[in-house]
């Protein structure tokens, strides 16, 4: 059997070739962008006013003078004015009203703002003791210069990458690709969720779980269930394989009597890379490639176990970070936490321990443990929203010790 990493690793090793597509800036939410986004020019353009005020040449100001004579107004999305040479003998120096977003007019250098003035009869008094030379202006091409790579290919587009990507002009971008996906509940026991369950049936929401893991990355898989018939169940994998790039099952991957679905898989040639890891839970999970590397033919099966607790950890284990490979993305950083009390787990295998994690104000993330009664003990999913990953090779934990953690939110 596959210790964790082990089978991670080699889930790593089949990512799908999905292909860059192009989409429009409005619909590049939440997807990974296949190209280099750069600075079509200077960030900011320009000498761009940075506080509503007025602009000056700070060597009036240095040569003692203190109020200005307002000599016109500059607006953003104007082109520049150009602040005449104040005369020598004047009582007063000259200045341009200059509003955030202009562009600095010619012959000025500082910006004083309204709250530093007093205004009257069109003449501004400077009020404040302290004005540095360049104040309020924010100088072309102090942030980026023309050509400076912005977002780089593996950036997944949030709200800022979107305004950046906006603000260079690229109303369209190159993105990966989304996959197919189909998410498969088998089972005889499972019924609709609009259905009344008998009482020898529960209602099944596991591929519900699922869909809203994927709808993270902007896919929009499709939901599917397959009672426990082998025929069935081969004749429809078969169409969903088809159909798909990527399965999702859950249930009928332990050792039960109608448990089909390695077989079945098998036997639809899906190569399997690794059936059962050591871990609790999840441990009868099933991973499973088609064509590997083929763009368009590769297929990819997770038969995730079907109680809930094991379906939603192997999701966030296994199956999110494949996508993320999949899509382009760098692996998602590591996150710890430290153990709010002592535990122990003897079994010489992976423990993931659901945990309540819960922030202190002395800036430490504490897991508290909240083991339950087990994989099928979804009640407990609510209250913990992650697993703490203890090590196989070690049965006591003490409190205080760091292990990663896999949330769930
Ligand atoms: P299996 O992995 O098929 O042996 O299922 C293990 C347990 O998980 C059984 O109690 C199933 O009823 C339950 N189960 C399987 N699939 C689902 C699902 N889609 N939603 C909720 N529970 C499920
Ligand atoms: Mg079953």
């Amino acid at each position: 059997m596959l210790s964790v990493n082990d089978a991670f690793a080699l889930t790593q090793q089949y990512p799908l070739p999905l292909a860059a597509e192009t989409v429009s800036l409005t619909e590049a939410g939440g997807r990974v962008l296949r190209e280099a986004i750069r600075a079509d020019r200077d960030f900011p353009p320009f000498d761009r006013v940075a506080m509503d005020g007025i602009a000056i040449r700070f060597a009036d100001y240095q040569s003692g003078q203190r109020t200005f004579r307002i000599a016109g107004q500059q607006r953003a999305g104007q082109p520049p004015l150009t602040l005449e040479p104040s005369a020598q003998s004047a009582e007063t120096g000259l200045c341009l009203e200059a509003m955030t977003g202009a562009m600095l007019p010619i012959g000025t250098d500082t910006v004083i703002r309204y709250e530093d003035l007093s205004l009257a009869d069109g003449l501004a008094t400077i009020t404040i003791d302290d004005v540095q030379r360049g104040q309020h202006v924010h100088a072309r091409a102090t942030d980026r210069r023309a050509n400076d790579e912005l977002l780089p290919a593996g950036t997944r587009l949030g709200p800022t990458e979107l305004a950046v990507a906006a603000s260079v002009g690229a109303a369209t971008l190159q993105v990966t690709a989304l996959p197919r996906i189909a998410l498969v509940s088998t089972g005889d026991e499972l019924v609709d969720v609009a259905d009344a369950p008998l009482p020898y049936q529960i209602r099944r929401s596991n591929t519900y779980m699922l869909r809203a893991a994927l709808a993270s990355f902007g896919i929009t898989a499709t939901l599917h269930h397959i009672i426990d018939d082998e025929q069935v169940l081969q004749d429809q994998l078969a169409r969903l394989l088809d159909q798909n790039e990527v399965l999702i099952l859950s249930g009928g991957v332990s050792a039960g009597k109608a448990d089909f679905v390695p077989a079945v898989l098998t036997r639809l040639g899906v190569q399997k890379q690794f059936h059962k890891i050591e871990q609790r839970p999840g441990k009868p999970l099933w991973f499973g490639t088609m064509n590997a590397g083929q763009p368009g033919l590769a297929r990819t099966v997770f038969a995730l176990p079907g109680n809930p607790v094991s379906t939603i950890l192997c999701a966030y284990r296994y199956v999110l970070p494949y996508l993320r490979t999949s899509l382009g993305l760098p692996p998602e950083p590591a996150r710890y936490a430290q153990l709010a009390r002592p535990f122990t787990f003897a079994p010489a295998i992976t423990y993931f321990l659901p945990v309540r994690l819960a922030s202190e104000p002395d800036g430490r993330l504490l897991a508290h443990p909240l083991p339950g009664s087990g994989s099928a003990d979804f009640a407990n999913l609510m209250e913990a929203r992650a697993f703490m990953e203890l090590p196989a090779d070690r049965s006591e934990f003490s409190a205080g010790e760091a292990f990663r953690i896999w949330s769930t939110l």
